[in-house]
């Protein structure tokens, strides 16, 4: 059985947008699944919009994600260069584009700019398409030598047949079979000598003996005019998975706008690499079983490309947030101490028993960002409304919560050890003398040394956090407050 290659082939344009790295994770679990190599391939031809640093991004995306590549421009395999720029300093796109002059399936364009504003042009997918009208296939071989000898710019174009048709097979979408003539005689090598995705990767994938190719559905329409240039060559086609869109909540195409589109965006807000991988496994597979949380490995094991689906998978940030949070509640204490310590000191600044802190909010936050909010009320009491102090179930109002406070005031004082512990058992004295529910005390307690409704932690928790002082300066202003009403 021929070994399973796969490849992520990115052009470095930017950030590393969800659905690329969609691409780079399926491709990846389909050769580990199968026990075969995942391959990376800068696709970098297209020199207009190539950007700065975006290589560097992509090496970083893919190395913090775990999709660890067998080869690539940094580690050879012997199917080098993998950056196509390089690859065409050997010469190979020129020559295979010579091969198909050859067979009489390609040829050399010398039409200029202004003959092509002329030409009869359609709307595809929304975008304007020139149709070229084969004007330069009639050009006789020694015609062709003497524009090339002058040194005319030219391109080469693939030859279609205008009659016929072509079919290929895609995983998902099934058989998809196209008029002959409805195929435009794209341009595989451009006049400034690059090679144009669309030739670079039929020739790339063969020489490289890649056997699946994952993508977005955006280049289904193409692809029959790449099984075309694969027949013309007489290679063997590779399996095709062409993945559905992606949509914001408005099943409009996820886009920069939703804030959220690059895997950049979503580290900075917190998120954790752990989950969006996960999350982004989800966005389109669904596994066997029932199940949503699965670590690299255990997506290794369960990937199934047959599961994907067809329909477009909406990326649902309230999904990835709760998968986020199932991760953080998941996470060993050390390293969640670790992660949120900047998030904390941010919050917070010194003084703090941030470790203490950090355990408190670990299993009530869906990512990092949420500490401050959660945590904010230690720094400073917030003003607080006294019908905070009226509650329900507890049994709790306005009058016998001041009475409370007035009555543990002095317990409080006279309390020199202000850990939990000791605090919690010096309430409970109170409370049982006073024959009521532990509600009835906590509550105001809370309620004066948090001003907040929620708190990550109960009464004693939070003043063993703020101390003697500011606990007690916190209980007097409660009484305070409730005196002047
Ligand atoms: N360079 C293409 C892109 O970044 C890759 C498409 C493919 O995987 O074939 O969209």
């Amino acid at each position: 059985m021929t070994k399973i290659r796969t490849r992520y082939a990115p052009s470095p344009t930017g950030k590393m947008h969800v659905g690329n790295l969609r691409s780079a994770l399926y491709e990846f679990l389909i050769a580990k699944h199968a026990g075969g190599d995942f391959m990376l391939r800068i696709e970098d031809t297209d020199q207009e919009r190539f950007v700065e640093g975006a290589t560097e991004i992509i090496y970083r995306t893919l190395e913090k994600a775990g999709l660890k590549h067998d080869e690539g421009p940094d580690k050879d395999g012997g199917y080098g260069p993998y950056v196509q720029s390089e690859r065409m300093k050997t010469g190979i796109y020129m020559k295979y584009a010579k091969e198909l002059i050859d067979k009489g399936e390609a040829y050399y364009c010398f039409c200029d700019k202004e003959r092509l504003a002329g030409l009869r042009t359609e709307i595809v997918e929304g975008k304007e398409i020139m149709i070229y009208d084969k004007h330069c296939l009639s050009l006789s071989k020694e015609e062709v030598e003497e524009k090339l000898k002058a040194g005319l710019p030219f391109v080469i174009r693939q030859n279609n047949p205008t009659e016929g048709t072509t079919t290929f097979h895609d995983e998902l979408y099934g058989d998809i079979t196209v008029n002959n003539n409805e195929l435009d005689d794209m341009i595989l090598i451009k006049s400034d000598g690059y090679p144009t995705y669309n030739f670079a990767n039929v020739v790339d994938d063969h020489t490289m003996n890649i056997t699946h190719v994952v993508r977005g559905n955006e280049y289904l329409s193409s692809s029959p005019k790449y099984v075309r240039l694969y027949e013309a060559f007489g290679w063997e086609v590779p399996v095709y998975v062409h993945l559905p869109l992606i949509t914001d909540e408005n099943h409009k195409k996820l886009s920069k706008r939703s804030g959220h589109s690059s895997f950049e965006d979503l580290i900075e807000q917190g998120f954790l690499t752990e989950a969006i991988v996960n999350y982004i496994a989800l966005l389109g597979w669904s596994p066997e079983e029932n199940r949503e949380i699965f670590s690299l490995e255990e997506l290794i094991r369960e990937f199934d490309y047959h599961r994907i689906s067809k329909s477009p998978a909406v990326f649902d940030i309230v999904k990835l947030r709760w998968m986020n949070g199932e991760y953080l509640k998941a996470m060993d204490e050390d390293r969640f101490y670790e992660m949120a310590r900047p998030y904390l000191e941010e919050a917070l600044g010194e003084g703090f028993d941030l470790k203490k802190i950090a355990a408190m909010v670990k299993t009530r936050i869906e990512t990092f960002l949420d500490i401050a909010g959660q945590v904010d009320f230690f720094k400073e009491l917030p003003e607080y409304d006294v019908s905070m102090y009226t509650h329900k179930k507890m049994k709790t109002d306005a009058a016998s919560s001041l009475e409370v406070l007035q009555e543990v005031l002095p317990l409080l004082e006279e309390q020199e050890d202000y850990s939990n512990d000791a605090l919690y058992q010096k309430l409970l004295a109170y409370v049982e003398q006073k024959g009521c529910k532990n509600g009835y005390v906590m509550w105001p307690i809370r309620t004066a040394v948090s001003g907040k409704q929620m708190t990550p932690a109960g009464a004693t928790e939070i003043m063993e956090i703020l101390g003697k002082e500011e606990s007690l300066r916190r209980i007097r202003k409660g009484i305070e407050k409730l005196q002047e009403i």
